[in-house]
């Protein structure tokens, strides 16, 4: 008999299991009637167990209990049932097994109330939060969301919860990736319905302490307020600094034509009261200047013209305007730079007001004196620009903050100093933008190295040649359109001391028909004419075959280049309208209008410095390209009357060059003069032959321009 026995030692484990357990089981036959129920069951479910067991379930006390088992027998996989009672939480769970040929289940109870007090709690803190939340299962469904989503999206938690969609699409939006692969995906999204909003969306993986995937979580933060408050402080800035331009212009304008004589002769006292007022307003245009570029960034309307740069040229710019001030305080500016340095990816004016803020705080913060160091160098896959000085230095706390808006460190000799805190943050914003980064090292009392790193310029990166104009007097009619007749007065004194004709409109209507009536070579523009109808006048100018051809440079105090070479400028300057640069500019445009252009092409930057300098000193406009690709780019830009071109060239050589011109029907008649140092290829004599004319180098300047006379003759009477 060891069986029985045995069987009954079992009975006797399985009876004690039953009454030790602290959760309810309840076995239930195929026939639903309850085949054992522990003492913890009976108590739970306040009933009594000897009169339960052999009967079925009692469906009107247990409603939920009897659907779940006939859920979990007919479908053969668990069922679950939540119950509220005596203040406690249960969840009872129906899992089915086969009883033979039939199936039977047993039921677990168990009391969930400390689990469901945390979650409830976890619930409450997740639904009072003023950001809106979701939460993602690891299939993507949504398995919860709170009261601020709700309203943010304008959907009840119960048309969102137990869905199953692409999180982004909440926002009528495409997928970022997998999430698994990208991480935290943020993104600034507009909604319009159910209100205008603009939100924050973070999407972040949520991962278990093991680190696998369990589902994602979505926070949404409404920043509308905050973006709008920028958004006005940003145009409230912009008018504030373009108000305080036009006077500026006028101040700034004036004092430099009485310092520079045109208003007869000043005495030296005068010259130098006259001069402290120049430095002033100077300091007052950058600091407008500044804050300007800060509203720009911030509203993301900067325009940067990224083109493969000559750091060893903007450096050398950078360093000369400082030379002055540096050799009368018996300073020096070290430039170190490798002969290969590597072309970076950049805009060279934004680059050079970098370098330029970098190289006078390198001398501002040196007060003792001292050399500054300027070396650039490849690193990786960029060119880093390091400049050092021997100065005060600045402490490791302050480091980090330097780049931020305002930030200046605080000492008696920084005050002394003055400044404003702006530049370093603006120069970190530009280099960012570029695709770059900034950083600095250094010890208190020994000196600073403040760096900036470029990402290299990429192949099809191309500078496009700019065009000059040719020396000598230039003149013709000039037309001047400003609403301000003291701009437009100093405007034309600039002009008319060249050697221009002058012609002054005060508003678009009389611009018009100026610009009809009296057909100048170029008209300068200020776009806020009458309150925007500036633009309107230049649309109107680029529309009609009269005025059409008439170069025009937008000069504006609203920052909007890109609007105004969309809309058909040829040249765009800010205002304080810089005097240097507003004839730099107007003798380019009245030369390439008046006189015809040649584009010279060579990588010898030597030949192509002669060549154009010949060229300019004989009246032609002359453009200027190192390689076949700028060439190319040149010719999009402004088909030129005549062109010189090198056959030995890296990048894309003379033969591309000029098979690209000859089969393209746009450029074909343009007279190509081919120049080389070596005998001419016979085997490429096909394309040679294609060119004009052909110069050997070494070559004389006089027969050289004899030889382009000729061809340009030829041209014409075509
Ligand atoms: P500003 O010079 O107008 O104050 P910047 O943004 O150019 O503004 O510089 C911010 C601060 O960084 C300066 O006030 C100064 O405290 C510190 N700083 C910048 N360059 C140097 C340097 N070369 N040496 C020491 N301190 C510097």
């Amino acid at each position: 008999m060891p069986d029985v026995t045995q069987e009954r030692r079992c009975n006797a484990h399985i009876r004690a299991l039953l009454a030790g357990t602290s959760e309810g089981l309840i076995a239930i036959a195929p026939d639903r009637t309850v085949r054992v129920m522990n003492e913890r069951a009976a108590e739970i479910l306040e009933v009594d167990r000897q009169a339960t067991v052999k009967r079925e379930i009692d469906g009107d006390a247990f409603p939920g209990l009897v659907v779940a088992i006939e859920t979990a027998l007919h479908d053969r996989q668990a069922a679950t049932w939540v119950m509220e009672r005596g203040g406690l939480d249960y969840t009872c769970i129906v899992s089915p097994y086969a009883d033979g040929d039939e199936h039977a289940a047993v039921i677990t109870i168990r009391d969930d109330s400390e689990i469901m007090r945390i979650r409830r709690r976890q619930e409450a803190v997740l639904s009072s939060t003023g950001d809106g939340l979701l939460i993602f299962d690891t299939t993507g469904r949504i398995t919860f969301m709170n009261p601020a989503a709700e309203r943010m999206l304008g959907k009840g938690a119960e048309s969102v919860v137990g869905r199953m969609d692409e999180p982004w699409s909440l926002f009528g939006l495409g997928p970022e990736g997998d999430l698994r692969d990208t991480g935290s995906q943020l993104r600034e999204v507009r909604m319009e319905e159910p209100e205008h909003r603009i939100v924050d969306v973070r999407l972040d993986p949520v991962l278990d302490d093991t680190g696998s995937y369990m589902g994602a979580v979505m926070t949404i933060r409404d920043v509308t307020s905050e973006r709008e408050a920028t958004q006005m402080k940003n145009e409230f800035v912009s008018t504030v600094s373009h108000e305080l331009r036009t006077p500026l212009t006028s101040i700034k304008g004036y004092i430099d034509l009485i310092l520079d004589g045109e208003a007869g002769e000043i005495n030296e006292i005068q010259h130098e009261f006259l001069s402290i007022v120049k430095e002033n307003s100077d300091r007052l245009v950058e600091l407008i200047n500044d804050m300007l570029d800060i509203s720009r960034i911030e509203s993301g309307r900067i325009v940067l013209k990224v083109q493969p740069l000559d750091l060893a040229e903007r450096i050398d710019g950078a360093v000369n305007t400082f030379r002055a001030v540096l050799d009368q305080q018996g300073r020096k500016i070290n430039v170190e730079l490798p002969d290969d340095l590597p072309k970076a990816a950049g805009d060279p004016d934004r680059i050079g007001q970098v370098l330029i803020n970098f190289i006078s705080n390198a001398i501002k913060y040196s007060p003792a004196g001292g050399d500054v160091d300027v070396r650039a160098f490849g690193v990786d896959e960029a060119v880093r620009v390091a400049i050092t000085d021997h100065g005060i230095g600045i402490a490791p706390e302050d480091q980090a903050r330097l780049f931020t808006k305002f930030y200046r460190v605080d000492s008696s000799l920084t005050r002394e100093i003055g400044g404003t805190g702006l530049g370093l943050s603006i120069c970190k914003s530009i280099i960012e933008l570029l695709g770059g980064r900034v950083g600095v090292e250094s010890e208190p009392d020994a000196g600073s190295t403040f760096w900036f790193e470029l990402p290299l310029a990429s192949a099809q990166l191309v500078r496009t040649p700019s065009l000059e104009g040719p020396l000598g007097t230039p003149g013709g009619r000039i037309l001047v359109v400003d609403n301000s007749e003291d701009v437009a007065n100093l405007i034309a004194t600039y002009l008319s001391r060249r050697g221009y004709e002058v012609v002054k409109a005060f508003s678009a209507e009389e611009a018009w028909r100026s610009a009809i009536d009296f057909e100048p070579r170029v008209i300068t523009l200020d776009v806020m004419l009458d309150e925007g109808a500036g633009f309107d006048l230049l649309q109107k100018l680029k529309a009609d075959e009269k005025t059409r051809d008439i170069p025009v440079v937008v000069l504006s105090i609203i920052c909007d280049e890109g609007k105004s070479h969309r809309m058909g400028a040829t040249g765009y300057l800010e205002k304080p309208v810089d005097k240097t640069r507003l004839l730099g500019v107007i003798d380019d445009l009245v030369g390439s209008v008046a006189s015809p252009v040649v584009l010279v092409v060579d990588d010898d930057k030597a030949i192509v410095e002669l060549l154009s300098r010949t060229l300019k000193q004989r009246g032609y406009a002359v453009m200027a390209a190192y390689d076949g690709k700028e060439a190319m780019a040149a010719i999009t830009q402004r088909k030129p009357h005549a062109i010189l071109l090198d056959l030995r060239m890296p990048v894309m050589d003379g033969y591309e060059v000029l098979q690209a011109l000859k089969t393209d029907e746009a450029t074909a008649d343009i007279p190509v003069v081919i120049m080389s140092a070596y005998h001419f290829d016979r085997e490429r004599a096909d394309v040679l032959s294609l060119a004009a004319e052909q110069i050997c180098k070494p070559f004389d300047a006089d027969e050289f321009v004899s030889r382009i006379e000729s061809v340009l003759h030829d041209g014409v009477s075509q």
